[in-house]
């Protein structure tokens, strides 16, 4: 396998907590390095002491396991810290598509939670959070106050 194989294969790997995208769609495979059958994947969290981190691990671990790699290490990286902005667009559209507010674009920088939540359903920016424990770790309750939908967003601190 050449290393941009190995890329896409560890970009395949579902967000334990999130499903519907994969780590390569949330943004947060920083690095891979493959030397003959080893592989060493940097990564940084979206969400710090999210315990989803726990579980991409030992899946990024399984699938090169699965693709021959005897050797395989997860370093997690916490700076430059993940953003919102690094969920690429068919992310996006698919946390969307699930009912879960994908994060407003922030330039660059961590955003605040006040200016990330969109309702999922009519778009609009007046919303609400309700509970910071939404239905997993990593998502808190939202509801929405112009149309009353209550909603899962993504924590994005
Ligand atoms: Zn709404």
């Amino acid at each position: 396998m050449t290393t941009a194989q190995v890329i896409d294969l560890v970009a395949t790997v579902r967000d334990p907590e999130l499903r519907v995208v994969t780590i390569g769609e949330l943004g947060i495979v920083r690095d891979v390095a493959v030397y003959d059958d080893r592989v060493t994947v940097t990564i940084t969290p979206t969400y710090s002491g999210c315990p989803a981190m726990d579980m991409i691990r030992s899946d990024i671990e399984a699938a090169l396991h699965a693709a021959g790699f005897a050797d395989v290490a997860v370093d997690t990286v916490l700076s430059p810290a993940w953003s919102t902005d690094w969920i690429s667009e068919s992310g996006r559209r698919k946390l969307a598509e699930a009912g879960i507010a994908p994060p407003a674009a922030g330039g660059g920088r961590p955003v605040s939670l006040s200016l990330a939540v969109r309702c999922p359903r009519c778009g609009s920016p007046d919303t609400e959070e309700l509970s910071r424990f939404g239905s997993t770790a990593c998502k808190s309750l939202w509801r929405c106050r112009a149309c009353l939908e209550p909603f899962d967003a993504v924590k994005t601190l």
